[in-house]
């Protein structure tokens, strides 16, 4: 089973979701594409997390909740320094949770996203 697992792993792509939403911007349905960059936003002890999609034609922005009002201590350092230093591989791995799409309700392009 693990071995299976594996190897399902190895043949995976790399590459994230996209999203496809209307683009207030461009003024209709446009690609959203991952701009691998979080926004933190601290209030007292709570804190508010993004993972930034942007209109692959315009650079209009949209962003994906990934943590809204929840306590600060609440997250590992390691991943607080992940979202506040943009670490780069943290935002693939948001990129290609589809749970994080669903809880957004957004939009998937089924053209997108890891293949198995
Ligand atoms: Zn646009």
């Amino acid at each position: 089973m693990s071995y299976l697992k594996n190897n399902k792993y190895i043949s995976s792509s790399n590459e994230s979701f996209r999203v496809i939403r209307k683009c207030s911007v461009c003024g209709k349905k446009a690609i959203f594409i991952n701009s691998n960059k979080f926004r933190v936003n601290a209030n007292g002890s709570r804190i508010d997390v993004w993972l930034i999609y942007q209109c692959k034609k315009c650079k209009h922005t949209y962003n994906l909740t990934i943590y809204e009002r929840v306590r600060k201590d609440a997250l590992s350092l390691e991943l607080y320094t992940g979202f506040i230093e943009n670490d780069d591989e943290l935002a693939r791995v948001y990129g290609r949770d589809k749970s994080l799409f669903v809880k957004n309700k957004a939009e998937i392009d089924l053209r997108s996203g890891p293949r198995y």
